[in-house]
């Protein structure tokens, strides 16, 4: 489908992802990224893209309701990443995960309506339902709970209530004023370009370097993994053929502890499990997550296609070039 596309936070890990798979898969499309560039915004996530004709970076603030005016007058479609998106920091300081996640959606969708935009993608997490209890991932036997579409919103932590409250915005809007907006809410991701604070990569440097890998408490919170162009593919799919108003969760059936991802990661590297060290575990430190995709894969036809271990391995790989090769 030729479009023309804003994505916010194009600089970040998912974002970047996006914007190359757009401009990868969509010869006709034009993608507007507008960025602040924080700590997370790394602009070589898309220095080769950048001079691609199709592609324009716009240094800016999703809160700055003069410059998103500007971009959402070039733009047929909104996909919003745009984000704080790092728990231990919501932790530490919240005034900017609800200035950046709740203020900059409200600013965005503010703005798409007063233009009027064909479509408002929501880019959500699923750690907006809170916390599942926990359940043994070995253990195929027993039935599974896991997060739907419906499963009432739960957060549990600063960064994610912002995004609870972004996505109670975002409904507000389709609800109140009619705007076209489709809320995506992924399980974690795992690919090249993420921040080194993140789980994996943070692990696969420090093992790299032979030095400690520190783990929360016992390890045993349970993640469920994506390959980050698998997310890439959904949100499209949520664009392109998403329900206006509707709900749709991305995950790809991978619940790990993270003791277990720590240890995979020791592996490809050829590490000992020595370097392992338990730490204080984080504040309110949700169990367990896990997806249900199976709304995405009934309506929007879409699956993940990248199984962990081969996700992993990627990663880990990218990864290591870099960091071996001195890039
Ligand atoms: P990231 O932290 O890697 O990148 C965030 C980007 O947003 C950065 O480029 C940063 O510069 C930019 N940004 C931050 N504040 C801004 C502001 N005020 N104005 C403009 N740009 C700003 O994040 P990510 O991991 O790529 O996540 C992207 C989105 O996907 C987020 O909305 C996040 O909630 C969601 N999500 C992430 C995951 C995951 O596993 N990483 C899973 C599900 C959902």
């Amino acid at each position: 489908m030729p479009g023309r596309y804003l994505v916010t936070g194009g600089l970040g890990f998912i974002g970047s992802n996006l914007v190359r798979h757009i401009l990868a898969t969509h010869p006709e499309a034009r993608v507007v990224n507008l960025d602040a560039m924080t700590y997370a915004g790394n602009p070589e996530n898309l220095a080769d893209v950048e001079n691609d004709a199709r592609y324009e970076f716009v240094h800016g603030d999703v809160c700055d309701a003069e410059v998103v005016r500007d971009v959402m007058k070039r733009v047929d479609v909104v996909l919003h990443l745009a984000a704080e998106t790092h728990v231990d920091r919501s932790i530490v300081s919240d005034a900017p995960f609800v200035r950046t996640n709740v203020l900059g959606t409200q600013t965005l969708l503010s703005s798409a309506l007063h233009v009027g935009v064909d479509r408002f993608v929501q880019v959500s997490t699923d750690e907006v339902y809170g916390s599942l209890p926990w359940q043994d991932p070995d253990d195929q036997a027993t039935p599974r709970h896991r997060f739907t579409e419906d499963t009432p919103l739960a957060p549990r932590s600063p960064y994610s209530a912002t995004k609870a409250a972004a996505d109670h915005l975002a409904f507000a809007y389709h609800e109140t004023h009619g705007l076209d907006v489709v809320v995506t809410r992924c399980c974690n991701n795992l690919g090249p370009r993420q921040h080194p604070e993140k789980l994996i990569p943070l692990m696969i440097q420090r093992a790299l370097a032979d030095e400690s890998l520190p783990v929360y408490g016992d390890g045993l919170q349970i993640r469920d993994w994506i390959w980050v162009g698998d997310q890439c593919t959904g949100i499209m799919a949520a664009a392109e053929r998403g329900e206006a108003g509707g709900v749709y969760n991305f995950g790809a059936r991978a619940e790990r502890t993270n003791l277990t991802v720590v240890k995979d990661i020791l592996t490809h590297l050829g590490k000992p499990e020595s370097l392992i060290e338990h730490v204080a575990d984080r504040a309110g430190h949700d169990r367990r997550y896990a997806i249900d995709p199976s709304r995405s894969e009934t309506e929007l036809g879409w699956s993940a296609e990248v199984d962990f271990a081969d996700a992993l391995e990627r990663t880990v790989t990218w990864y290591r070039e870099r960091l071996e090769g001195g890039a």
